[in-house]
């Protein structure tokens, strides 16, 4: 250990290691291949670059940004290291430079684009000299469940070989676990150590306050209006809104809009004003942020519910990195689901809308442009079918960009990416419905098991600290009912939520969403908490949830004034207005009602028939999971239809009426 902490002071200038850096730096510095996951900003460049030159010889780096490269190669050389880089940037005679000194072992890193693996003959060439060590950069590109797949990456699998027995070691800040297996398996990382570290922020305060759409543009220009709050980053959903909001907040403080549909010269300049506190309010739609180094980000506000658990860390992850504290603020409410599922349905067509596009790519490869116009396609709807489908293998894109057909086995690795997507939605749901801590949540998300203490700041821990989401005391009907649940539980603990609102209340007087959420005002006040419990019923397992008093509840008893408050939420709950005004009782999400047995068997062969029809498998007219949910919730018109998870507007158009109809059969 002494010896890496030596080249710590003396090689690289830093006094001490960060947290986890010593035992990453070990592992990989012994040889051993690893997967590193911690967040950005923890300091995962260093648990390479240290270990490379601890082993001598040049380490190579594959890494998927020009702008995260030229920054490493940059910092590397002003330290003193021999450091080249080769991509599509840079002129092919630094290129050719940069291949003779990695021959003649005059570099201590070099780094490519994962492009490169394409060109023929380059890894044998590099191959010519084996490289001490192999690090790949942003490894969850190389995964089809993580957020910024890459196909390229995909090559590593087969390329890394030649360039072995050098140690492995793949980075990244945002992989669940299933991302990080993937990650393992397709690198075919060898006796792998994971270590996975470093999620937990403790200047981080994570507000989430449930608004209606119409709401949040005023809510962000409250926060933002104080000086406090700033510089902020706004994530918005849509290139529309970025433009509007950010034209809002400009008449009150310096602020510039940022997404994919500016120029390349007014991003730079965005982000470059931002960087240097020109402005003090970025817009962004998700593209902005990735390797930005600011360190004074004070507020991180998203305005819509964001597509995924994992990109959301990434967004918020950007708040606060000079440790002092700082808040990430996202408006959400139910109807944000349908406005994922409707992306999705546009980013992710059909299988049948896939087929036919596969089946109009021919051998001798076609290029982008007559593809589009035969196709009757624009470019950026042509370009991303394109990128799933060569992701799976069903299209080939050469390295003149030539498309011709791939394979035909795309369609079942499609079909589970699709029901990735929706678990993604389904997830980031549960997230802001959740009652526990909010910081924790996101931990148990990426497997990281520290020390499972509530972090005392977020909107569940310290109501009271939160800027935007307010509170109010319980009306007297609710009181009344608050206090009816306790005392039950004080009867008899542990009780299924089902059984406790079917056993005290009827539907009309609570119903089951109100209900539950009086149960969830309770548990992020501390004096109930909530397990998941399931039983079997007719060969088939049955989940449901428990409530049981908490030692605070139990103190507290049927004492409840001032020990419960509940959000405030004006207008947010327009689903369940709906439905309330369609006079049906209805039963809340799935989440958190067990599925009724004979409608999901009734759903099932309504399934069987329709995908028979199709000549589909059954999983493509719906997975299990929203089959359940259907049956959970029963709904009884295509407005409750929607707010299934799992049924966006393509779904219902082509089998609204059928389900509707099962059901009522
Ligand atoms: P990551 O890749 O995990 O997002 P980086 O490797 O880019 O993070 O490191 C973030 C910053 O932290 C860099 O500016 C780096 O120089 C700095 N850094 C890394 N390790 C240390 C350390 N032990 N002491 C001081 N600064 C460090
Ligand atoms: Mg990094
Ligand atoms: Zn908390």
């Amino acid at each position: 250990m002494s010896e890496l902490e030596t080249i710590l002071r003396e090689r690289f200038g830093f006094d001490s290691f960060r947290p986890h850096q010593a035992e990453a730096c070990a592992v990989i510095g012994g040889g051993q291949d690893c997967l590193l996951v911690m967040p950005t900003g923890a300091g995962k460049s260093l648990c390479y670059q240290l270990p490379g030159i601890a082993r001598g010889g040049s380490a190579l780096v594959i890494s998927p940004l020009i702008s995260l490269m030229e920054d490493q190669v940059a910092k590397l050389q002003a330290q003193g290291f021999r450091a080249a880089r080769i991509h599509s940037g840079r002129p092919r005679e630094e290129s050719r430079q940069a291949c003779f000194d990695w021959r003649e072992d005059k570099l201590d890193f070099l780094f490519i684009a994962p492009e490169r693996l394409k060109v023929p003959g380059f890894v044998e060439w590099l191959a010519q000299r084996k490289p001490s060590l192999i690090a790949v950069d942003e490894a969850h590109c190389i995964s089809a469940w993580g957020h910024d797949f890459r196909p390229d990456y995909r090559l590593l699998g087969q390329r890394l070989p030649a360039l072995r027995p050098a140690p492995v070691v793949a980075l990244t800040a945002t992989a669940t676990p299933m991302v990080q297996q993937d990650i393992v398996n397709q690198l075919d990382l060898q006796n792998c150590r994971k270590l996975i570290h470093g999620f937990r922020r403790t200047n981080l305060a994570i507000e989430l306050a449930e608004l209606k759409p119409s709401q949040r543009a005023d809510g962000a220009c409250k926060l933002l209006a104080k000086g406090e709050n700033l510089p902020a980053i706004v994530y918005v959903p849509s290139r529309k809104e970025c433009e509007a909001l950010a034209q809002q907040i400009a008449e009150f403080t310096p602020c510039m809009p940022y997404h994919a549909g500016l120029g390349a010269d007014e991003r730079d300049s965005a982000q470059a004003a931002f960087i240097a506190g020109d402005i003090s309010v970025i817009v962004a739609t998700t593209a902005f942020g990735m390797g930005i180094d600011k360190h004074n980000v004070r507020t991180v506000i998203h305005t819509a519910l964001p597509s995924s658990v994992e990109g959301y860390y990434q967004e918020i992850g950007r708040a606060g990195r000079d440790g002092l504290p700082s808040r990430a603020i996202l408006m959400w409410s139910w109807a944000d689901r349908r406005l994922h599922e409707w992306f999705l349905e546009r980013d992710y067509p059909p299988v049948n809308e896939m087929r036919s596009l596969w089946n109009s790519l021919g051998h001798g490869g076609a290029d982008f442009d007559s593809l589009c116009a035969e196709l009757e396609l624009k470019p950026n709807v042509l370009g991303g079918r394109l990128d799933k489908l060569a992701a799976q293998g069903g299209a080939i894109i050469d390295a003149d960009g030539f498309i011709s057909q791939g394979g035909n086995d795309w369609i079942e690795p499609y079909e589970r990416q699709l029901a990735h997507k929706h678990d993604q939605i389904d997830r980031i749901l549960n997230f802001a419905q959740g009652n526990g801590c909010r910081m924790l949540a996101l931990l148990n998300h990426f497997g990281d098991r520290d020390d499972g203490r509530a972090c005392g700041k977020c909107d569940v821990c310290a109501p009271q600290q939160c800027v935007l989401k307010s509170f109010r005391e319980p009306n007297e009907a609710e009181m009344s009912a608050l206090r009816l649940i306790m005392g039950a539980l004080l009867e008899r603990d542990e009780l299924s939520t089902g059984k406790l609102h079917r056993d005290n209340f009827n539907e009309k007087q609570l119903s089951r969403r109100d209900f539950e959420e009086l149960i969830g005002a309770l548990e992020k006040n501390g004096l109930v908490f909530t397990m998941q419990d399931e039983f079997e019923k007719d060969g088939r397992t049955i989940q449901f949830k428990r409530a049981c008093l908490t030692d605070a509840g139990r103190e507290t008893g049927l004492e409840l004034d001032g020990a419960v408050m509940l959000p405030d939420v004006v207008g947010a709950k327009s689903a369940n207005k709906s439905t309330k005004r369609s006079g049906k009782a209805k039963k809340p999400s799935a989440t958190t009602s067990p599925a009724d047995p004979e409608a999901v068997e009734t759903l099932k062969a309504w399934r069987l028939q329709q995908a028979k029809s199709e000549g589909v498998k059954a999983f493509r007219v719906f997975g299990n999971k929203t089959l359940e949910a259907i049956a959970a919730t029963k709904p009884a018109t295509k407005d409750e239809l929607l707010n299934v998870p799992g049924i966006g507007p393509a779904k219902l158009e082509a089998y609204g009426d059928g389900i509707l109809e099962a059901l009522r059969g």
